[in-house]
């Protein structure tokens, strides 16, 4: 989400003559588009601040902003703190942008603090400004927010309350960006299947996609359990261009864990979400977030765990300790031994290497739909994705950008698929 939020501010600021420049060195204006899910995340603000104030120590100084959710967690600190800053924007705040730099431009001793979570205005102002992105895979916001409040979670308290866009406009910006050349449409959101406006669903959007003649791919992320409804589960069955990978974190095996966590299902509820998949595609596969060691997670609520990821063979797991999110409720409780987090961490990342490692050697010498994106720097070999979302590389003489192909998978790595074209593949032609 930052990455199309770090487009848009890109969009809006042309409109005043600032350009993005890949020498940092020349720039009047520096942007910090932050993320506050990590750990140590105003640390690494203040890390980078150091490094432009080293790069800028004869030049004139340029104007620093630092957008995003650790701009709208820490502002004020961020203010006091570092008085290099001299605005920070939240993300739902980053439209007023082009004031905030003109401002500044007149008034050199402002400081600026816009964190108000105003969007509905962001939208009206960002459709206003043409989506001009020409990716092949191109992001698309539709929601933003959350009202989940899991406890150990800031995004609520940094995005806000979930909203979501108008139909028509996310339609709109869509045909803008398949007029530019977009073939995947990769739809986001905090919590991307809450999506409501005025009745229509994320089912509503994707079938509307799926008659898009020129677009190929439509994929959505990050979506929630709890918002797992049968209309979303009939476009996997309906939709062709809807990719038949999910990515539905669930955080815990054990629905102890899952209820400590606010996360308000429990372990039978996911698992009945796959099902229901499974049973309308079965071609259907499945990722998901982990956090290991939430504070009270027993050695059983952990082996809960790993069974689940036994059970679903997930292809990707993400897994991280649990660390707390200043403000959180979680923040509060007890945390477990670390060292047991540790060891904890490093038994499932195995169990899930393996389950990766099976299903990437499994692969080997059979055919993956690729959509190529780009050409890699490595001259003649280029990158896509397969249906899996699966990163693969080719070697070719001819450009492949834009176009589908069969490959057939001859080696992999933990990231990356590696293969050769199917002669007999052609770019493949999708119906409305
Ligand atoms: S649903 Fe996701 S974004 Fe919302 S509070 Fe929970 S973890 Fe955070």
């Amino acid at each position: 989400m930052n990455e199309y939020d770090s487009n848009r501010i890109l969009e809006l600021t042309k409109k005043i003559n600032f350009f993005s420049t890949s020498d940092v060195n020349e720039a009047d204006c520096y942007v910090l588009n932050t993320c506050h899910i990590r750990e140590k995340a105003t640390e690494k603000v203040y890390h980078h601040i150091g490094r432009i104030k080293k790069k800028f120590k004869d030049k004139k100084k340029p104007i620093v902003i630092i957008a995003g959710c650790v701009a709208q967690a820490e502002g004020e600190v961020l203010l006091k703190k570092e008085k290099y800053i001299d605005a920070v924007i939240g993300p739902q705040s980053y439209h007023e942008i082009n004031n905030i730099i003109l401002e500044k431009n007149k008034a050199k001793n402002l400081k600026v603090n816009k964190t108000e979570f105003d969007v509905i205005r962001k939208f009206d102002e960002l459709n206003l400004i043409k989506n001009r992105e020409n990716k092949v895979s191109s992001f698309l916001t539709i929601q933003e927010g959350c009202d989940k409040f899991c406890k150990f979670c800031v995004v609520p308290y940094t995005r806000g309350p979930e909203h979501s866009r108008s139909f028509s406009e996310v339609i709109n910006e869509a045909d803008q960006l398949i007029e530019n050349g977009t073939k995947e449409i990769i739809l986001l959101g905090q919590n991307v299947n809450a999506y409501n406006y005025k009745g229509k669903k994320i089912s509503d959007l994707i079938y509307e996609l799926n008659k898009k003649t020129k677009l190929e791919r439509i994929r959505y992320t990050t979506s929630h359990p709890n918002d797992f409804s049968d209309d979303l589960v009939e476009a996997h069955r309906d939709c062709k261009k809807l990719m038949p990978i999910l990515h539905l974190p669930i955080q815990s095996g054990s629905s102890y864990i899952l209820k400590k966590m606010n996360r308000n299902h429990t372990r039978e509820e996911y698992f009945k979400i796959l099902d229901k998949l499974l049973k309308v595609n079965s071609s259907m596969k499945f990722s998901s977030d982990f956090i290991i060691a939430y504070p009270g997670e027993t050695q059983d609520d952990f082996e809960k765990t790993i069974s689940l990821i036994k059970k679903v063979k997930f292809i990707n797991s993400y897994s991280y300790i649990y660390s707390e999110r200043p403000g959180t409720p979680a923040a509060k409780l007890k945390k477990i031994n670390e060292d047991v987090a540790k060891e904890r961490l490093v038994k499932f990342q195995i169990i899930a290497n393996e389950i990766k490692k099976n299903y990437r050697q499994g692969l080997v010498n059979s055919f993956v739909k690729v959509l190529f994106e780009n050409k890699s720097k490595d001259k003649n070999s280029y990158f896509g994705r397969d249906e899996y979302f699966n990163s693969v590389m080719v070697k070719s003489s001819s450009n492949l950008c834009g176009l589908i192909k069969n490959v057939k998978v001859k080696d992999w790595t933990h990231n990356t698929l590696y293969g050769e074209l199917n002669d007999a593949s052609k770019p493949k032609e999708f119906a409305a």
